[in-house]
């Protein structure tokens, strides 16, 4: 039985306060204890200490946005996996799209990040999905299976079932378009396919989440289905009020 998961996606938002309110807003509002879901938060670098702080004795856990791979030293802007343990963190998401279009994270270091946070103690969020045009052309099993089969080949099965995938196909992202089920679910069991052929205990046990323009009306839809554990919340998860109705929706 898959424990779902709903991690928040804050992206470059939020200051000490607004963060402050927001987490306040989620803890009180939180699905009751003997709801099965998992919450975590992945704030921007800057906030990631006072956000564990306040999330201290909280099940809700905290993530890191991305690492770099290196453990320390010459790399100015960076931060390693080892700093955001030390500083709470459980999670790090790495492969995010908008590090692979933006900041040049192609599947190779995309797999090294996850081989690095697994290894350091961190369960890294791997995203994975495909573009429009990609989706268009007809090759979005190819595109997932590359980015996929590349954490495989680098990190091994075996950071899984802590390592979490998540589904995000590209154009769904802050878009207000959503995969519909069916799409969502068609790539979730491709992946889950591709850990079984790795090992299929692995692969019954790891979480793959959906992300994309989630928000509280589509969210127990795509939960519902098969091989959909939980979301990737980008835009909703600045809203308590939403976050916490998609957490619900997880929670079933
Ligand atoms: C994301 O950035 O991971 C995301 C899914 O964003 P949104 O929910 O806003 O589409």
């Amino acid at each position: 039985m898959r424990v779902p998961v709903v991690a928040g996606n804050w992206k470059m938002n939020g200051s000490r306060s607004t963060a402050a309110e927001l987490l306040a807003d989620i803890q009180t509002g939180l699905p009751a204890k003997d709801k099965k879901v998992e919450v975590i938060v992945c704030p921007p670098f800057i906030l990631v200490g006072q956000v564990a702080k306040a999330l201290e004795g909280s099940s809700t856990a905290v993530g890191g946005q991305n690492i770099d791979v290196h453990e320390a030293g010459a790399y100015t802007g960076e931060i390693a996996a080892g700093m955001l343990l030390d500083h709470g963190c459980r999670y790090a998401i790495v492969g995010h799209s908008e590090r692979r279009t933006g900041y040049g994270d192609t599947d190779e270091l995309v797999a090294e990040k996850a081989a690095v946070a697994s290894g350091a103690g961190l369960a890294p969020i791997v995203c994975v999905g495909e573009t429009l045009g990609e989706r268009e052309g007809g090759i979005t099993a190819q595109v997932i299976d590359r980015q996929v089969a590349a954490v495989l080949d680098r990190a091994g099965i075996a950071i899984f079932p802590q390592a979490v995938i998540a589904y995000e196909p590209v154009w769904a992202i802050g878009t207000g378009r959503t995969a519909s089920v069916a799409q969502a679910q068609e790539v979730h069991a491709l992946i889950r396919q591709q850990l079984y052929a790795a090992d299929p205990a692995v692969a019954s046990a790891t979480r793959i989440l959906y992300g994309g323009s989630v928000k509280p009306d589509n969210a127990s839809a795509l939960f519902s289905s098969t091989d959909i554990d939980g979301g990737l919340i980008g835009g909703a998860s600045l809203v308590a009020a939403d976050f916490l109705a998609i957490c619900e929706a997880a929670a079933g």
